[in-house]
């Protein structure tokens, strides 16, 4: 037997950080989608839980997000079975696309269905939270608002329709030292989220851009200008917005149409060596 989950990449087409724990994690305020740049996970019995990928530099042991997940699948229930677990990477590492969480959420769907356990996903999500905190995004990932420190998932529905196209700069950033730096002097503006809920339930995609934004921008674009420079870039070629998701670098813009999604898309391979077309889910 062998299970098959697809693993999409995240964007946050809003982040707020409403204020922060005593313990200083975030209270978060996002709109989160997926977008069909994938990882593919397979999964099959094992006495044990291995982890292999073909990247040839993600850690292959209790490091990896994926094998974190499993571990705490089999706490969860109880069990003492195993599973091989291979990723099949695609989603660039390090970018703010959630990569590693979507792998994690992926290997929470697959061993559910392989040790036939029966939890729904908003179980899933709890025990996803334990390993990082857009796990329980990542278990749906279909357009949700995410709240609290990422563990309160209320999915949206469709989205208005337009294209993707997003913009990996050469530099890895590290999501803990970005959120450790945020503070209310340093954040960027903040979106306004009830507009682009509103824009999304009347599926109107200039009511839902107009209340766009990421507070963890101005952060991590202080640090590294290639993001601003992007920006700009994305703009000029025609781009309807062009905003950073997660804590960077990538950054993404948003076309409604096919023809203009292609011109920026075509305009930044010029530009920037990692840049894909997508669609949303
Ligand atoms: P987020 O926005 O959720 O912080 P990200 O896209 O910025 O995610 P990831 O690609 O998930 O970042 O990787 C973050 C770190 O996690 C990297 O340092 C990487 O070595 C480690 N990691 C562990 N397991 C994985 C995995 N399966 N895929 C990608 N990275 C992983």
């Amino acid at each position: 037997m062998e299970i098959n989950q697809k693993a999409p990449a995240k964007i946050n087409l809003s982040l707020d950080s409403l204020f922060r724990h005593s313990d200083g994690e975030h209270e978060w305020e996002m709109v989160m989608t997926s977008v069909d740049l994938s990882d593919y996970v397979r999964i099959r019995p094992a006495a044990h839980i291995h982890v292999t990928t073909d990247s040839g530099f993600l850690p292959e042991d209790p490091r990896n997000l994926a094998y974190q997940a499993a571990r705490a699948l089999q706490t969860a229930a109880g069990i003492h079975a195993g599973a091989h677990i291979h990723i099949e990477k695609h989603i660039p590492v390090a970018a703010g696309l959630g990569g590693g969480s979507s792998d994690a959420a992926a290997v929470l769907r697959g061993l559910n269905e392989l040790w036939g356990l029966g939890y729904s996903k908003q179980q899933l999500a709890e025990i996803g939270l334990t390993v990082d905190s857009d796990v329980p995004y990542c278990v749906y990932s279909e357009t949700a608002l995410v709240r609290g420190r990422g563990e309160v998932v209320e999915p949206l529905g469709d989205l208005p329709n337009f294209w993707v196209i997003l913009a990996k700069p050469r530099v890895s950033v590290s999501t803990p030292t970005i959120l450790r730096a945020v503070d209310d002097s340093n954040k960027g503006a903040a979106p306004d989220t009830q507009r682009v809920l509103a824009g999304i339930a009347h599926r109107n995609f200039e009511e839902m851009t107009a209340g766009m934004s990421n507070v963890l921008e101005a952060v991590t674009a202080a640090r590294y200008p290639e993001i601003t420079a992007l920006k700009q870039r994305f703009v000029k070629y025609g781009a309807q917005v062009a905003q950073m998701s997660g804590s960077g670098p990538t950054v993404f813009a948003l076309c409604e149409k096919k023809s203009r999604a292609m011109h920026v898309y075509n305009s930044m391979k010029g530009f920037c060596k990692e840049v894909y077309l997508v669609h949303t889910r």
